[in-house]
Formats: structure tokens, C-alpha cells, sequence
């Protein structure tokens, strides 16, 4: 099986087995890591191990707090500004698909939002080439990845004298960058990380503390930064899986060998498309997502016969997402080139029964 899926989606087959065992029996202790307390001598380097790990595979400054919070990504969308954005101020925000979009939304919803640079004209195909940020912005929001529409930005404008804050749930420990220079980090852990259910935010600590709200206690950053991300019981299978995903990581030559090999994936899957005319890539070439490519077929007659070919092959995941339609093949950390290779000569081979 090849498994596209766009999120949740593949993780390594070792941190799965890992991850059953433990559901069995933990560590030797004959208890599931289903059944001990989050406050446990058990649990607690988990945690520990897992907050600390980040810290070492993205070189993060000693001022960066790394939280595991609840509520995907979506919930950031609003705790981002909540925690950065008083009312009488003004966000940069960067619109280049549905989930920046998404994060635009809620983020009016606590201050004024000024849109920096958008691609929504042309439906969202490239990263805007310029930006245009007000002078009085708090901090510029970028989604590192669209997901769906499946553009990256390839260079991060790092230059720039205001915070940057990120939504990377879809490109996170794919890519090398200069993480220590973001304000703010976040990703959901089921595309690149591990299960759904945790959320991984990275924030520098001077920023918080200046909104004029008053911030519910389970919204609040520092909150949870002085229960080290305990405030409450953390989604504490979740949790664990991402510690093992991050262990894989590390073990497999960190971020940048998975930069590599993303690299390479994405290179295989692009040239095929390109040289095959049957198949159609809409992004702009300079912003083509390594993480999750669409496309369509020129002869949309066709696309029941490619998806069945697909499935037959025993790949899933191929469907575009429903609001934009064609195909996406997601190629997260997890995904053995094997199956990029396998999926390129299906389409070389279908390109030459059909054409
Ligand atoms: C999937 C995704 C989200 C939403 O994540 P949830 O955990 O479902 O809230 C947000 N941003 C990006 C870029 C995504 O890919």
C-alpha cells in the first residue's frame, strides 16, 4: 500500500509498532499509556523528552517556549491573536489558500487584519512575489504550506523588522529554516508529526503579555509555558506518538536529511507531471509545494479511469480535496520514495495506454 493521504496521514512503520506496544503495556510496567496519570513519574519525561527534542531538531533560542496544546490548528487561528493582537492594532496577514484564509478570519475577529500580499485574484496558484506590510503591524502571519492548493513558500521573507508567525502544519521538520528568528510556530501534529489530536506551538515569550484582553486561562500562552505544558491533561497518546515520530526524525539525520529526501520526492513527482502533457500542474513552478502536489488531467473524462488505475495499485489518498477537485499526492516525511517512484510510472504507464 502506498498511503497519499493528505492528513492524518503515514507515519513511519516503526513508530506505529512502537506506539501499539505501548497501548499493551508501557515501558514494562504492565499499565497501557492509556491508563497512567499525566503527573506521573511514567509520564513525565515523555513530555519532557518530546518538548526537548523540538528544541534540539530545530536549533530553537533559549527565549522560544515549546507548548503541546489541544484544539489542531484551527484553534490557533484565534489563539494567536488573542495572545498577540490588541484590539486597537493592526496584523499582517499573507493570503495563499483556504487556511491562511481561515486564519484571516478569526484573526478579525480580535483586531484589525491588513492583508500583506494575496494570490486569491488568480485562485491561489502562487505566493505573492511582493508584500506590502503596514508599518503599525503587530506581526506578519504566513501558512508555510497550503495544504490544499498546494503552494509553499519555497524562500521565507526573513528580513522583515516585525514577528513572523507561522502556521507549518503541513511543512514542519520537512525543511530547514532559521526557526530561532519566528515569533510564533504552530502546526497541528497529523500531516508531518504524528496522530491528530496535539498541536505544536512554538512561541517566544516576549511577545506575550501585551494584548489588552483578558485571555481565558486555557487561551493563555503563559499559562501553559509556567505549567510546562501541563495546564491541563495534555492529549497524552498524542503526545507520545509525536515523541516517537521525533525520535525517528532524529535518528534518520534530522530535519535536514528529511529536507533531502522531501527534495527528491518532490523532484521525481514534478518532472514526471511536467513531462507527461496528459496531466496538468496549476501551481506556479517556483512555488510548487514539495509536501502536497495537485493536479488535474487536461481530459477530465479521464480522471475516473486514472483514480481507479490508482486505487487498483493499492494508492490511496489520490483525490483532490473536495473544494478544488483533482488530484493531490501528499509526500510527508513518512512516504518512502519507493512509492513516489511507484506512483510516476503508473502515470508514465496509464500517459502511454490512454494517449
Ligand atoms: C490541516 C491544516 C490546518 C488545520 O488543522 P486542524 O488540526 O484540523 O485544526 C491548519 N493549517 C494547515 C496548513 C493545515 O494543513
Amino acid at each position: 500500500m502506498d498511503n497519499f493521504n493528505a492528513g492524518p496521514s503515514i507515519l513511519p512503520p516503526a513508530v506505529l509498532e512502537q506506539a501499539a506496544a505501548a497501548i499493551r503495556d508501557f515501558q514494562g510496567t504492565g499499565l497501557s499509556i492509556l491508563e497512567i496519570g499525566h503527573r506521573t513519574a511514567l509520564f513525565q519525561p515523555v513530555m519532557e523528552e518530546a518538548r526537548q527534542l523540538v528544541r534540539d531538531l530545530m536549533q530553537l533560542h533559549p527565549d522560544q517556549e515549546v507548548l503541546f496544546l489541544h484544539g489542531g490548528a484551527s484553534t490557533q487561528f484565534m489563539q494567536v491573536p488573542m495572545n498577540l493582537l490588541p484590539s486597537n492594532k493592526k496584523a499582517a496577514y499573507t493570503d495563499t489558500g483556504i487556511w491562511s484564509a481561515k486564519a484571516i478570519k478569526e484573526a478579525n475577529l480580535y483586531g484589525t487584519v491588513e492583508i500583506a500580499g494575496s494570490s486569491k485574484e488568480g485562485g491561489y496558484r502562487a505566493i505573492p512575489r511582493t508584500l506590502e506590510i503596514d508599518p503599525e503591524a503587530q506581526y506578519l502571519h504566513l501558512t508555510t504550506n497550503e495544504t490544499v492548493h498546494g503552494v509553499q513558500w519555497q524562500q521565507i521573507p526573513m528580513e522583515l523588522d516585525l514577528p513572523l508567525v507561522a502556521d507549518m502544519s503541513s511543512d514542519i521538520l520537512s525543511r530547514s529554516l532559521p526557526f530561532d528568528r519566528f515569533g510564533l510556530i504552530y502546526a497541528g501534529a497529523q500531516k508531518n508529526m504524528g496522530p491528530a489530536g496535539v498541536n505544536l506551538v512554538i512561541v517566544n515569550k516576549n511577545l506575550l503579555g501585551k494584548a489588552d484582553r483578558r485571555i481565558p486561562t486555557m487561551m493563555d500562552y503563559r499559562e501553559h509555558i509556567r505549567e510546562e505544558s501541563m495546564l491541563n491533561t495534555p492529549p497524552v497518546f498524542a503526545v507520545y506518538v509525536v515523541l516517537l515520530t521525533l525520535r525517528w526524525v532524529k535518528e534518520q539525520g534530522g530535519i535536514i536529511e528529511m529536507e533531502k529526501r522531501s527534495i527528491e520526492k518532490a523532484k521525481l513527482f514534478y518532472d514526471t507531471l511536467d513531462a507527461l502533457p496528459m496531466f496538468n500542474g496549476p501551481v506556479a513552478t517556483a512555488d510548487r509545494s514539495h509536501m502536497n502536489a495537485v493536479f488535474t488531467m487536461n481530459d477530465p473524462t479521464l480522471e475516473s479511469a486514472f483514480l481507479k488505475a490508482c486505487e487498483a495499485a493499492g494508492m490511496i489518498g489520490i483525490k483532490g480535496h473536495r473544494s478544488v477537485g483533482g488530484f493531490r499526492v501528499s509526500m510527508y516525511n513518512a512516504l518512502p520514495l519507493e512509492s513516489v517512484k511507484a506512483l510516476t510510472s503508473l502515470m508514465t504507464d496509464f500517459a502511454q495506454q490512454n494517449g
